[in-house]
């Protein structure tokens, strides 16, 4: 006889209680590809079903998956944990008493299961007493559930963000097609209106910053990357260290909540893993470890502070950064030591950490920045120079001439603005911090695409370089091959005068 679900919850629900964020790294899983695959097994082993009474009754199953997610997803789900552990004892019983009583109950029981999975933290966790406790059928059921909600939710994504008051939505265009002849797809940003030239678009804050590390300490502050005017007072960190400044107490409190207190150097030794980490930045001149460090961290935050309404249509930071295009970052000692570093700094203070930074999902992470960030320019007053970083010609995108910039910063939706040699919109830091403003170089209507260029193309209406040296900068930076309208032209004048 299978052991009962409660008797193995009881058991698991030590283990998780009072660690919130547990539930967003597990949560994770489900996207992760060796759960996916797991999954995939599943649903394979549930389309397996030979006999065609069975096939009826699978085809009966999916659609009433289907109306019962439908359902699901009008309900209402309980917010305060002693709310949710009540519902979910509720339905793991109700699941379990509608499992005994036969076949003809197994979608309702594979309901109350699925609801019960909602609310757990620990999703996965669950899953795996499922599968020790729940007869099979029902845990295909179950399973199938689960599969079809994660694509919904995936699905749902581009339909409710950007929010309207962007005015651009995230399409799916064509991009030509592969050499077997498939088309090719990208998702770019689309005007939701008509704009002039000169319209801001849209502006947007970043999901993570940074300065460049020269930067750091001077008078920039270290949150929102703002040049702090000479008459102005800097805010020193309220934990201690000497390392960062703020234009602000607001700035400060909001670095030291979602990042700062995991990365601060004050009164700790010079051979603490937080030194280690700050060093190893400044004396390397990156930014990106630094701003993969502030990412994990502020996820953690964001986990941890939020109030969880249970809707679909809520999503995290990891949700939107996890559909961002990369660029193939290579494992080499460089990103092991930076890996080894990551674990030392942020593993004694977030457990789970160790697990969730796999080599893999660091260089995802590295390779979205480089693809994904842009240089901000927030220099108001003076010139500054600062000694150019390794990473930041390649992999920032920006087309202001004045290198180095400030920092870097990865956006939302900004991220799906796609390079042309000819524009319609260009990126500005008018405030002098990090918010971005979109703003129209020429009219856009309604539906257009909108398009940024990546590297500096003219100055004062010149090229600044022929369309092959362009071309091989933004290969040789973002991997593609440009193929706008001025370089079609370009290189079609460039053939034809060849012939002459
Ligand atoms: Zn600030
Ligand atoms: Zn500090
Ligand atoms: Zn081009």
């Amino acid at each position: 006889m299978k052991t009962s679900t409660v008797a193995l919850i009881a058991v698991g629900a030590v283990v998780t209680v009072g660690i919130g964020y547990a539930i967003y790294f597990d949560q994770k899983r489900r996207n992760d590809p060796e759960f996916r695959k797991r999954l995939k097994r599943e649903r394979k082993r549930l389309l397996k079903v030979k006999k065609s009474e069975e096939e009826a009754f699978k085809n009966k199953a999916a659609e009433s998956i289907s109306q019962a997610l439908d359902e699901i997803a009008n309900e209402t789900f309980p917010v305060t944990n002693q709310d949710k552990e009540k519902l979910f004892v509720e339905e793991v019983a109700k699941g379990e008493e509608l499992a005994a009583r036969g076949e003809e109950f197994y979608n309702e029981a594979a309901v109350s299961f699925f609801r019960a999975l909602k609310v757990y933290p620990s999703p996965v966790e669950l899953v795996m007493i499922y599968q020790k406790t729940v007869p099979e059928p029902v845990f295909n059921l179950v399973m199938a559930m689960m599969s079809l909600d994660v694509k919904r939710k995936q699905e749902l994504y581009y339909k409710v963000y950007p929010p309207a008051e962007m005015n651009v939505r995230i399409d799916e265009l064509p991009e030509g097609v592969t050499d077997d002849g498939k088309q090719i797809i990208r998702r770019g940003l689309v005007a939701t209106r008509d704009f002039d030239e000169g319209e801001v678009i849209y502006t947007e804050i970043p999901v993570v910053s940074a300065l460049e590390p020269a930067l750091e300490g001077q008078d920039f502050c270290n949150f929102c990357l703002k040049q702090i005017p000479a008459s102005e007072s800097t805010v020193t960190c309220s934990i201690g260290c000497e390392k960062v400044v703020y234009c602000s107490t607001d700035c400060e409190k909001k670095a030291v909540a979602q990042y700062h207190q995991y990365l601060c150097t004050s009164s700790l030794s010079l051979s603490s893993k937080e030194h280690e980490f700050a060093t190893y930045a400044t004396k390397n001149n990156v930014k990106y470890p630094g701003m993969i460090a502030r990412f994990l961290a502020t996820m953690v935050y964001e986990e941890t502070t939020k109030v969880p309404t249970g809707r679909d249509d809520e999503y995290n930071t990891w949700d939107h950064i996890e559909r961002l295009r990369f660029l193939e970052v290579n494992p080499g000692p460089t990103e092991a030591l930076e890996i080894k570093l990551l674990k030392e700094l942020l593993g004694p203070k977030v457990p789970g950490i160790d697990e969730f930074v796999t080599e893999e999902r660091y260089l995802t992470l590295k390779g979205k920045l480089q693809y994904n960030a842009y240089g901000v320019e927030t220099v108001a007053e003076g010139e500054k120079t600062v000694p150019k970083s390794p990473e930041q010609h390649r992999n920032a995108r920006s087309t202001s001439p004045a290198h180095p910039l400030t920092g870097a910063a990865l956006y939302r939706a900004t991220s799906y603005l796609a390079h042309s040699c000819e524009p319609n919109t260009a990126v500005s830091f008018p405030r002098r911090t990090q918010e971005l403003a979109l703003v129209a170089t020429r009219p856009i209507k309604q539906g257009e695409e909108l398009t940024t260029s990546y590297v500096q193309v003219d100055s004062d209406g010149e090229p600044v370089r022929g369309h092959v040296e362009r071309k091989k900068e933004l290969a040789d930076a973002f991997r593609f091959k440009c193929a706008c309208k001025r370089c079609e032209r370009e290189e079609a004048a460039a053939a034809s005068s060849d012939r002459d």
